[in-house]
């Protein structure tokens, strides 16, 4: 029979260094705990490297710390190291939390979170003090982010500095074993923030709930800045909304109460519920359903796409509460919810979002009706993140300033980024931290933003670069600002090929240390040769690269203009077709038709362009889909919707030739597509037979080379249609297929590869 040896377990003294996001998130208290649990002596601090441990007790209890430190880790906590070390052993007898030491800050800030199930249980329980208050939140969920001025995370540094904690609110930070043990923005209705609803009355909730469904405009301070709000039902305040922000067609954002609220509009699987409820709760781009557009008129007019978010806010939560009825419990947040609002950030004519009251007094004066406020300040403005189930579109709140895992070290490095849906990098060893999306630089607020965060992010994060990067664009915004920042301190600066720099992120973040192949597929980037590319194939090579191929190059027709018309981008490919005589009657409409023809012929203002995105503009043109775009890249977003609707078709056969320069010319297929009636056939047809071309092109090469890995990157792979089909081919002739995903593969990724050449140069 067998017995268990029953013997005293001998008594051990560990050393234990945890690394990551382990600040500001309760690790502290659930270290405490774990200790209690399993009888354990010592002690847990933070410093400047993380979170540092001593446990002293039974060498099996103090293994259970070690791996359940990792395994059971608080839901804001981001663990990425464990490092153990013998230790001579204390003489304490209990366990306890120890202060912060101060030293060189290698910890990181957290992102903001969405309100956790425990604080919405307390913010609907009526006999809860914090029932309906709007400011709720724990060590678990809330601001942190975009409310901390500076390192450490403590009270003091965040914007609740403020706001006094009152004798309840401060036995609840003070207790270990509390939920709310040093949640740093922690308040109640008695000692916190208020809601400020300017020119009203009464509850602000109430109110500002009476107003949206009367069809009113409302301003409502978000996490990272303020949103413009009303009711997506209501196609006339909808079309007010559109108006007044000049938005012309991009689509909104709307906002339901839960995933099961969603669903009649939109399809909603198992990825996307599980975006649209995580913590992060960003933009979800979801497949409208028959109907969508009838239920939420003018909301994303032609697109086959909503872009869909759940309550991030204790503010946001008790909007759609109060539609509810204001219900006790959180059972209502499992049922569908009748309430749909638009919510777009508040940033008009495409400058940043509005962050302070007054500003947004000032700036949204002929837009919103009513604003709801309140006065804890946003110290950093963060925009809503949108994403797809395996794709970022934007990258902002909810996931910066989270850091990117590289394969190696190097220098901290400044990346400045583009032109376009701008971000920037900051490097810290082997971490990159790539900024919230600042947006187009194309206006001087937004200029000014893009050196506000760069300046913010290095203080937050305590580094001090040593390399800039930029773009090959000297004149960028970001390029100016790389250039005087590296002057001003005397460092290195190193200009980055646009669509190198988009390869690179893509390589950036999968580790990918050896030469592969790129295919770069964007609207417009400066070439080496000062030539506007945007469809080629490179091989990379760390800080190298070749440029092996590119699209054949289509002239642009009165150049950046061809960007934001198609019609003209159609023109030059009849033209190249030997078919300009066609291009005054196909477009009757566009007066400027027979200038165009006139200069195509002559090759007078008519720089060539091997961009991608043109070749969309020109077929979605031919095909009459949009003859102006309302913004860049419309047209083909317009045209993967219709090309989605018509399902699947084969490649053209004889659609392209590879040449044997490296060019790749699809001029073949625009000519069948010249003739073709069906545009959602012809749609079909060019997503198909664009992404046989790309992958023979590229596997061409991989063979030549010996190369078997494939990156893709560039706006244009924000088509899934086209990525799927490029990646799908790829892999059946024994490719590996990389693609972004943890930052965008359109320019607000470019950062990002610009820092990673730099640390290899
Ligand atoms: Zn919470
Ligand atoms: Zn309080």
């Amino acid at each position: 029979m067998p017995l268990l040896a029953v013997r005293a377990q001998p008594t051990v003294c560990r050393r234990i260094r945890v690394r990551g996001q382990v600040q500001g998130v309760g690790f502290r208290p659930f270290v405490y705990r774990l200790a209690q649990e399993l009888n354990l002596a010592g002690w847990v601090r933070n410093d400047g490297e993380g979170v540092d441990i001593e446990a002293r007790g039974a060498a099996r209890a103090v293994e259970a710390l070690i791996a359940r430190l990792e395994t059971e880790a608080p839901p804001l906590a981001s663990v990425t190291a464990v490092e153990v070390r013998d230790a001579p052993p204390g003489n304490a007898r209990g366990f306890e939390i120890k202060a912060s030491l101060r030293g060189a800050a290698n910890t990181s800030v957290t992102p903001d979170s969405a309100t956790c199930p425990d604080c919405l249980a307390e913010l609907f329980d009526p006999a809860n003090r914090r029932w309906r208050h709007a400011f709720i939140n724990c060590t678990h969920c809330g601001p942190r982010y975009t409310l901390t001025r500076k390192l450490p995370y403590d009270r003091p540094h965040t914007s609740m500095a403020a706001f006094e904690m009152c004798p309840a609110c401060r036995s609840e930070y003070d207790d270990p074993a509390d939920r709310r043990f040093h949640a740093q923005p922690n308040a109640c209705p008695e000692c916190g923030p208020r809601l400020a609803l300017r020119d009203g009355a009464g509850d602000p909730i109430v109110e500002i709930l009476a107003r949206l469904l009367r069809g009113e405009i409302v301003a409502v301070k978000g996490l990272g800045g303020y949103h413009l709000a009303c009711d997506a039902t209501n196609a006339e305040a909808v079309a007010r909304l559109r108006e007044r922000k000049n938005r012309e067609e991009k689509p909104f954002a709307v906002m339901f109460a839960n995933s099961v609220s969603v669903a009649p509009y939109a399809e909603v699987g198992d990825a996307e519920r599980t975006l649209l409820e995580s913590r992060e709760r960003p933009v979800v781009l979801l497949a409208k359903r028959d109907g969508c557009d009838a239920a939420l008129p003018g909301i994303a007019p032609g697109l086959r796409e909503l872009g869909a978010m759940l309550p991030c806010t204790p503010i946001q939560f008790l909007l759609f509460h109060e539609a509810a009825g204001r219900p006790s419990g959180t059972g209502w947040l499992a049922v569908p919810q009748k309430l749909v609002l638009v919510m777009t950030s508040a940033n008009p004519g495409g400058e940043p979002i509005v962050r302070d009251d007054d500003e947004a007094q000032a700036r949204l004066a002929g837009i919103a009706d009513a604003y709801l406020a309140h006065d804890r300040a946003i110290v950093t403005r963060v925009d809503d993140s949108v994403v797809r189930a395996r794709q970022f579109v934007r990258r902002a709140r909810g996931y910066t300033p989270q850091a990117i895992k590289l394969a190696k070290s190097g220098p901290p490095v400044l990346a400045t980024g583009g032109f376009l849906k701008n971000t920037i990098c900051l490097t810290r060893g082997d971490e990159a931290f790539l900024s919230q999306h600042i947006g187009d630089l194309d206006n001087a607020p937004t200029c000014r933003a893009l050196e506000e965060t760069a300046q913010r992010m290095m203080d937050l994060l305590e580094i001090e670069p040593e390399v800039v990067a930029h773009d090959l664009h000297p004149d960028f915004h970001s390029t100016r600002f790389a250039a005087d920042f590296a002057r001003g301190r005397g460092l290195k600066s190193i200009a980055v090929q646009h669509h190198h720099a988009h390869i690179a992120a893509v390589a950036a973040e999968h580790g990918a240390t050896e030469p592969l192949l790129g295919l770069a597929l964007d609207g417009v980037g400066m070439g080496t040769d000062r030539g506007a590319w945007g469809g080629e194939l490179l091989r990379a090579d760390d800080e190298r690269f070749t440029r092996l191929g590119h699209l054949r190059e289509l002239q642009l027709p009165g150049g950046d203009k061809a960007a934001r018309e198609p019609w003209r981008m159609a023109a030059a490919a009849l033209f190249a077709l030997g078919r300009g005589a066609e291009i005054r009657a196909r477009f009757p409409r566009q007066r400027a038709a027979g200038a165009v023809a006139m200069m195509l012929g002559g090759n007078a203002h008519t720089p060539p362009t091997s961009s991608c995105g043109r070749w969309f503009d020109a077929a979605a043109g031919l095909a009459g889909v949009r003859e102006l775009a309302a913004f860049e890249g419309q047209a083909a977003m317009l045209y993967e919707s219709q090309s989605a609707r018509h399902g699947e078709v084969e490649p053209m056969q004889d659609g392209f030739v590879l040449e044997e320069d490296g060019t790749l010319d699809l001029l073949p297929l625009l000519g069948r597509l010249a003739d073709e009636r069906d545009a959602g056939l012809a749609a079909a047809l060019f997503h198909a037979t664009l992404a046989e071309a790309l992958a023979a092109w590229a596997a061409r090469a991989g063979r030549e080379r010996g190369i078997a890995r494939v990156a893709l990157g560039g706006g244009c792979f924000l088509n899934r249609i086209l990525g799927a089909g490029v990646r799908r081919r790829l892999e059946a002739e024994g490719f590996e297929v990389l693609e972004a995903r943890l930052a965008p593969p359109n320019d607000g990724g470019l950062s990002l590869g610009q820092a990673w050449i730099a640390m290899n140069a």
